[in-house]
């Protein structure tokens, strides 16, 4: 399969096309067509990183969004900031050809009290609570949530329960994702609990 195969827009392709990526990788021919199939249905994914699943879910945010909108439509979850440099890497990588305006958040960071009209938002639990409740970031608009490296997220104290207070605020009908490397007990529980009725893939 090639990336034109799975949908993808022609400035999504062109982004693609730039890295120098040929085709999909494993995961992404896997999960891509299943992220975006309609109606949208939440997924858990088991990777490692170097498979390619950031793309993965990048390329799924970004094809859900309705550039016209300038409100936060997609929204990230990382369990740190290093990781949420990364992801906002690809993220600004994959959609160099999109009008997206994306904005990234990490614990600490000064947040300016305006509301946030970036179409999709990168973050820690810790700082995208904060914009929460100061009304910074506003979740009615959110029609794909997506959780990265769970099972890091899980072992650090307090940003579980933060993701899913996130996702209990997310809107009806939004699309959750959750990737993991690995799934121990206490992260499959945690992991249906978020993406209830998920299909899963593992590579
Ligand atoms: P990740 O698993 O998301 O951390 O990605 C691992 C690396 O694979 C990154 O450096 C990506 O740029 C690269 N990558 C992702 N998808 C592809 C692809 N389809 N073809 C070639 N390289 C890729």
């Amino acid at each position: 399969k090639t990336f034109e195969e799975l949908g993808l827009h022609p400035d999504l392709l062109k982004g693609i096309y730039d890295l120098k990526f040929i085709k999909p990788s494993k995961i992404q021919e896997k999960a891509l067509p299943l992220l975006l199939s309609n109606p949208p249905k939440n997924m858990i994914g088991q990777s490692q990183s170097g498979t390619g699943k950031t793309a993965a879910f990048v390329l799924t945010m970004l094809s859900r969004i309705d550039y016209s909108l300038n409100e936060p439509q997609a929204v990230c979850l990382g369990p740190s900031r290093e990781l949420v440099r990364q992801i906002m890497d690809v993220v600004l990588q994959m959609g160099k050809y999109t009008p997206l305006v994306a904005q990234s958040a990490i614990k600490d960071a000064v947040i300016e009290s305006e509301v946030l009209n970036a179409h999709l938002v990168v973050g820690t639990p810790g700082s995208l609570t904060n914009m929460i409740r100061k009304k910074v970031l506003s979740l009615s608009k959110v029609k794909i949530f997506v959780l990265d490296e769970a099972d890091n997220m899980i072992g650090q104290q307090g940003l579980g329960d933060q993701s899913i207070r996130i996702r209990n605020l997310m809107p009806k009908g939004c699309q959750i994702v959750l990737f993991s490397a690995t799934f121990p007990l206490q992260v499959r529980n945690f992991a249906n609990r978020f993406a209830p009725n998920a299909n899963e893939i593992s590579l």
